[in-house]
């Protein structure tokens, strides 16, 4: 591209925003021009308001921008960027996040408040890159020159890749999930270190209800402008466990259509996404990678697999209960935050959202 796409990170203090720096530094498309955090932050310079806590210094780019508000986003921004990125907590993002699509800003949020709209795509580009096909009936229906897209919850971010791979071969009738999720996605500071070490909590606000529904708009289909969700139940149990990055899921499914072992490990390790979804950039060149040691995957030796945009899964086993059960293992920083919402930015550049559809080179 002769000149990068201008972007506005919302929320670029945070552990999720952070990323967003981190991750859009030599993006070959994308390059941040404005920053927003709280009143806290507001007015500073961006290295002087964050407290960088991931790997890697400050972008030298991004260091000496001034730190904006966010309350009023679409006259903070102006002209200054096309495409937005949300970190922010879901009650601000519920206030502010609908005026920028109202403004004809593209939107790729990280927050759960739009998330479950009939009207608004739920994206994982590797899955569900149709749903693309609503962004018509929200621009007609809601009157927005803009678009909204959304990515999902952090731990949803694990199970869904398999479960899409297995729903796709087999067909799935139930899924059991049992989430052991890191201290990274509580933000910072998250959870007091005297709760948390030596210590697993069988509790996260708001979370079981996010991790049962959220998959099956993921894998429902579109009708009439609306996501029809896909028809099994998924019960989900969560757990916030002394790690600091990487969401590990034990989940046991029943299939519609018998498997052998053998076709259950093919199913999810040949599961590819689009050849136009392979070619973005931040896409991975091996989507899930299937472990066959016994004790894989582990949250601090997989999490970084292909820059954290991979999943791994291992232990797939018969379960005794359902028909099989597995382990997997998300980055919920990386695929399941920041990089997941710039690989969907990436898809709507690619199919001209963003001006001019973008040509995508062999990897
Ligand atoms: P975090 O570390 O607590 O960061 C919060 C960010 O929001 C900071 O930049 C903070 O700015 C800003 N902020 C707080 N209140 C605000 C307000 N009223 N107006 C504008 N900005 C405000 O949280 P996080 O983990 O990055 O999570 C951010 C969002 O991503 C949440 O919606 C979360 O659910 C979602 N998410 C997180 C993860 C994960 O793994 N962490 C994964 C997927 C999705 P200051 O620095 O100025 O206070």
């Amino acid at each position: 591209m002769s000149q990068k796409i201008p972007v506005a990170v919302l929320a670029a203090t945070g552990t999720v925003g952070q990323r967003f720096v981190s991750l859009l530094e030599d993006h070959p498309w994308f390059e941040v021009t404005v920053v927003t955090a709280s009143e806290r932050s507001a007015g500073k310079r961006y290295a002087e308001a964050v407290n960088w806590v991931i790997p890697g210094e400050i972008p030298s780019s991004v260091a000496d921008l001034v730190v904006e508000p966010t309350e009023n986003p679409v006259e903070i921004i102006g002209n200054r960027a096309k495409l937005v990125f949300s970190a922010l907590p879901s009650n601000a993002a519920r206030e502010v996040e609908p005026d920028l699509p109202a403004a004809g800003y593209v939107l790729a949020s990280n927050a759960s408040a739009l998330r479950m709209e009939p009207d608004i795509p739920l994206l994982i580009p590797d899955i569900n890159a149709h749903h693309l096909s609503l962004i018509a009936d929200q621009q007609a229906g809601r009157g927005w020159p803009g678009v909204v897209v959304t990515s999902p919850n952090c731990a949803v971010s694990s199970f869904v890749f398999p479960l899409k791979a297995l729903n796709d071969a087999f067909g799935v009738t139930q899924a059991h999930v049992v989430t052991m999720q890191a201290i990274s996605g509580a933000g910072y500071p998250g959870v007091a270190s005297f709760d948390i070490l030596d210590n697993v909590i069988p509790f996260i606000k708001g979370e079981e209800s996010k991790v049962e529904t959220e998959p099956l708009k993921i894998l429902g289909i579109v009708q009439d402008g609306q996501v029809v969700p896909a028809g099994f139940p998924v019960s989900a149990q969560v757990n916030r466990v002394p790690v600091m990055d990487g969401h590990l899921a034990a989940m046991s499914f029943g299939l519609k259509s018998r498997a052998s072992l053998d076709d259950v490990k093919a199913a999810i390790a040949n599961y590819k996404a689009l050849d136009s979804v392979r070619a973005l950039p931040s896409s991975p060149e091996q989507l899930i990678i299937v472990r066959e040691e016994e004790d894989r995957p582990q949250p601090r030796r997989d999490r970084d697999a292909q820059n954290g945009m991979a999943i791994s899964v291992g232990r797939i086993q018969p379960c005794s209960v359902m028909d099989y059960k597995l382990v997997v293992l998300v980055h919920n920083t990386l695929r399941g935050a920041a990089g997941g919402a710039i690989l969907n930015a990436e898809l709507l550049a690619a199919e001209g959202y963003l001006g001019e559809k973008l040509q995508l080179q062999e990897k």
